[in-house]
């Protein structure tokens, strides 16, 4: 079932954190409400008892980057 991702950088050469927008993870599950092969025909009420209604807890996702961030990247630049 779909849910968001939470994608947030983290620049090991400063130690800053960047939060990235929110990605959607779509599903293909036809009984999923928000996934993209859910058929349109499926309404409540009988699609509240057959499909998934909510989107799964978000996802954290922190890479690591071996790197300095943009902004300070920009500064050692001068
Ligand atoms: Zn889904
Ligand atoms: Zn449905
Ligand atoms: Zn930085």
């Amino acid at each position: 079932m779909c849910c968001w991702r939470r994608v947030q950088n983290t620049y090991k050469r400063c130690g800053h954190a960047y939060d990235l927008p929110d990605q959607m993870i779509e599903c293909d599950n036809q009984h999923c409400r928000f996934s993209p092969t859910h058929p349109s025909t499926c309404v409540p009420p009988v699609c509240t008892e057959t499909c998934w209604q909510f989107r799964q807890f978000p996802q954290q996702y922190t890479p690591q980057i071996d790197a300095f961030c943009p902004v300070c990247e920009e500064r050692r630049r001068g």
